[in-house]
């Protein structure tokens, strides 16, 4: 594991925005292992579980038993996507120390994902991150669909500003903006970026970006550029979303710590280490995954 500075932190989510939509559902041990290798490659703060309705999310149900599974570590965080107060009991009873809650910029994907309007979601958000400051858990939000929506098309920019708004004035200790469907561009990013952040004043913004149209390693340069200093990634580009009509995967951890690293953007990650678990998932998954780095291999370093 690499110490030092770390300019851009990655938060990892393969084991559950990757996970949550693969056909193949791997057990509890598989994941735990998972997140265990993303750890010692030098991830230290990861998406280890939703606590959602398993009959939605099957793939998910374990929430519990992955979060008992996983040793408690100095300097690493293990997050839980909920989306109600029901889902932060769970995650909070499991020993959760920071919760990610899930707001949406558009009512009617609120409604098909997660059964909530926009103004539904805020006011969600809102009782659970007073649940979570009883419990001394840390409250994370994410706005879903923050750069365009599968069913409104177009999500205008002061749309995603008045919910940001609204979050960080509930006390989100730091927002996420999510291409959930892979539509956005940099100019969208350097625009919402700037305008989310001159309305939240000090919350810090996190980027979250699939590739559904290849946009997304340009999106995290643009979001880097624009100040962003955590960004989600997953490794191998596995992911999507079950309520996302054709959202494919994340952005591949392991490509993005490549491009910062040789950037000169310090990550703290293991490039080699993260390539290695690439083809350890697609044993499990039982498929190739999108990313790049661990077949083309690193940098190419001089003959000894
Ligand atoms: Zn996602």
């Amino acid at each position: 594991m690499q110490s030092g500075r770390i300019d851009v932190e990655i938060v990892e989510v393969s084991a559950r925005d990757g996970l949550q939509s693969e056909d193949v559902i791997l057990d509890t041990a598989t994941k735990v292992e998972l997140i265990e290798r993303a750890v010692a490659a030098g991830v230290s703060r990861i998406e280890v579980a939703s606590f959602v309705n398993p009959r939605r999310v099957p793939q998910m149900a374990d929430g519990e038993a992955v979060v008992a599974g996983l040793p408690s570590r100095r300097g690493v965080t293990y997050i839980g996507l909920v989306l109600n107060e029901r889902g932060f009991e769970r995650a909070a009873a499991a020993g959760v120390r920071e919760v990610n809650v899930v707001a949406v910029a558009t009512d009617t994907f609120g409604q098909r994902n997660q059964g909530v309007t926009r103004d539904e979601s805020i006011a969600v958000f809102e009782r659970v991150a007073a649940l979570a400051q009883r419990a001394s858990v840390r409250t994370t939000v994410t706005v879903s669909v923050a750069f365009g929506c599968p069913y409104e098309g177009e999500v205008p920019a002061a749309q995603v500003v008045t919910v940001a708004a609204r979050l960080a004035a509930a006390g989100a200790a730091e927002i996420a903006l999510a291409d959930t469907i892979g539509v956005a561009v940099p100019t969208d990013v350097v625009e919402r970026v700037g305008a989310v952040r001159a309305a939240v004043g000090d919350v810090p913004l996190r980027c979250h970006f699939h590739n559904t149209r290849n946009t997304g390693l340009a999106n995290a340069y643009a979001a880097v550029d624009a100040g962003v200093r955590t960004l989600d990634a997953s490794l191998g580009g596995i992911g999507g979303c079950p309520f996302a009509p054709n959202a494919t995967g994340n952005i591949p951890t392991e490509d993005l710590a490549y491009m910062l690293e040789r950037m000169g953007v310090a990550t703290g990650l293991d490039l080699d280490a993260l390539a290695a678990v690439v083809p350890w998932l697609e044993d499990k998954l039982g498929k190739r995954v999108p990313g790049l780095l661990s077949k083309a291999g690193p940098f190419p370093r001089p003959a000894a």
